[in-house]
């Protein structure tokens, strides 16, 4: 990797030879950037943060949807020496309030409609967009118009690859989200890594659709900063709805759509998709991440689109605490791709990972699931002001401990059976929610599922489901209990099972299984 560049001058390395493309484009509005006016608006606002007294170090919390602004304000924070904190404007004003104390913020970047949940925190706010000031702010195109007034600034500190850059908060799946310390060098080799292992989708004319949330690390790096290098262009969509989903799609031709899991299930499942023109489509691949998808959703999403899109449908396997780890694309078995369909793929260059044992710490041979560890210069450098987390999850040797199962076949091709704390124990076996999910998904009236594992004094606990019936459907629990039994393991049965309205999911599309936990423990 560049052994000296940091996250924003690695990204923009080559941005004045694509000076008049365009970088950013509002689906809706149409609105954009072009790759020259990025490069210039991060160096005006790195030079304004610093010009307001922004020290090396601090950390100032983004409180914003996807807006065409996004990666410039996150690489300008970090090109002035500062920590970007990505936070979701749909939290909840408290939940914002614990990350920006926990984070020690010392700026808050947000939009009119969200600045009411941050602006009694005592702290300076940047308001983006086109609305009047707000009385006691600072708004963003002023700073960025006062910083070409400025002098340099007084803050001549530079910016080194080992400084931190970032400090997402992960989803807080398993407990309580934690603050993840990441410096330019963890981002630089990330990108390095996973953009050397992607498939044609991200080379040169790539039109990425920019979904996934950019406050998660993800978001931001994996889609803003790996296609800016690549001379890609953004569609940014601040939020998912099916129809303007579609539109996006076909009036920006969009050629890649990263998505999550949840939307594919939409996709396949969803009648609303056949009011589009499919052929209209320029979409020539999309990549799932962040959560488990059933093999069997992606068979059903390309006979839905048949030879249009899934030339290559990727999956991602990562966490916050180290980004990418592997990635697959398409299904040799179709005469494409390079890993198995219900496969993560292959281990990202320049990456150690092995699978052990979580009793013994010992490694596991080829074939045999174990807890997933990788080492490598994206291992995050801790979690932020907890040692006691970091000391558990990262071992002397250097090694991340990623909390999920896994194992390698022959092939090389890794498998993410799913995470340790979710695993089912039901009678000394283990049981594998997302893997009833995925069966459950393939009974025709099944239009949603999720699976936990509920206290039960006999077996310990036993596997139960929640299942949204589809549109139409009769809820018929005795058949899709059987339907399950006759594809698993007798150990592995639905043995209870609720219909609801709809599957608590978290913006980056895992199944809230904790809520549901609690939820089906209280009946
Ligand atoms: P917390 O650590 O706070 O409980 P979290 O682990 O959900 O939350 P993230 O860092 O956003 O926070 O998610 C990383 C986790 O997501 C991984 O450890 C893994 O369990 C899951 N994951 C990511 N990609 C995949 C994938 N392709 N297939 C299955 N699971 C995945
Ligand atoms: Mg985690």
């Amino acid at each position: 990797i560049p052994s000296d560049l940091t996250l924003p001058d690695f990204v923009l390395q080559n941005a004045e030879l694509y000076s008049e493309k365009v970088a950013f484009v509002d689906a809706a509005t149409g609105k954009g950037y072009t790759y020259a006016e990025v490069a210039r608006d991060i160096r005006r606002f790195a030079k304004a943060l610093r010009s307001i007294g922004l020290r090396k170090g601090c950390v100032v919390v983004v409180v914003l949807p996807n807006v065409i602004e996004y990666a410039i304000i996150a690489l300008g924070i970090m090109s002035a020496g500062g920590v970007f904190s990505g936070a979701n404007p749909a939290s909840h004003a408290s939940e914002i309030k614990k990350q920006v104390e926990s984070a020690e913020a010392k700026l808050i970047i947000t939009d009119a409609s969200t600045y009411k949940k941050v602006n009694d925190l005592g702290l300076s706010v940047i308001v983006v967009g086109e609305e009047e000031r707000i009385e006691g702010t600072m708004k963003w195109d002023e700073l960025l118009e006062a910083a070409d007034r400025a002098s340099s600034g007084s803050n001549n500190e530079t910016v080194q690859q080992s400084d931190l850059c970032a400090l997402p908060f992960s989803s807080g799946t398993t407990g309580l989200s934690k603050g993840v310390m990441l410096t330019h060098r963890n981002i630089v080799a990330n990108l390095c890594s996973s953009l050397f292992s992607v498939g044609p989708e991200m080379i040169g004319q790539v039109t990425i659709l920019g979904l996934i949330p950019f406050y998660h690390i993800y978001g931001l790096t994996g889609i803003c900063c790996a296609t800016i290098r690549n001379k890609g262009k953004v569609v940014v969509m601040p939020k998912y709805e099916l129809r303007a989903f579609m539109d996006a799609l076909i009036t920006h031709e969009v050629t890649f759509a990263p998505i999550v899991p949840p939307i594919i299930l939409g996709l396949v499942k969803n009648p609303i998709v056949d009011e589009f023109d499919l052929t209209k489509l320029k979409l020539r691949s999309i990549m799932t991440a962040a959560a488990p998808l059933a093999p069997e959703i992606l068979n059903e999403f390309e006979k839905k689109f048949p030879g249009i899109v899934v030339q290559e449908a990727s999956i991602a396997y990562g966490m916050t605490e180290h980004s990418c780890i592997t990635i697959s694309h398409g299904d040799p078995s179709k005469g494409h791709g390079i890993a198995k369909r219900n496969s993560v793929g292959f281990i990202l260059p320049n990456l150690e990972v092995k699978f052990v044992d979580p009793e013994t710490g010992r490694s596991l041979p080829k074939n045999t699931p174990g807890e997933i560890c990788v080492r490598s210069q994206c291992v995050m450098k801790g979690y932020y002001k907890n040692e006691h987390e970091t000391a558990l999850t990262i071992d002397k040797d250097g090694w991340l401990h990623t909390g999920d199962v896994g194992y390698i076949d022959d092939d090389g091709d890794v498998f993410v059976v799913d995470r340790i704390k979710e695993l089912i124990k039901y009678k000394g076996f283990q049981v594998a929610p997302a893997e009833l999910e995925g069966v459950l998904l393939t009974h025709p009236s099944v239009e949603d599922a999720a699976v936990v594992g509920l206290p039960d004094k006999e077996a310990g606990e036993i596997p139960s489901a929640w299942v949204v019936i589809s549109p139409g459907a009769k809820e018929n629990e005795e058949d899709i209990i059987k339907h399950v039994a006759a594809n698993v393991a007798h150990y592995k049965k639905v043995r209870r099972l609720q219909f609801v309205d709809a599957i608590p999911k978290s913006p980056s599309g895992k199944i809230m299984r904790r809520l549901i936990k609690e939820k089906m423990a209280e009946i």
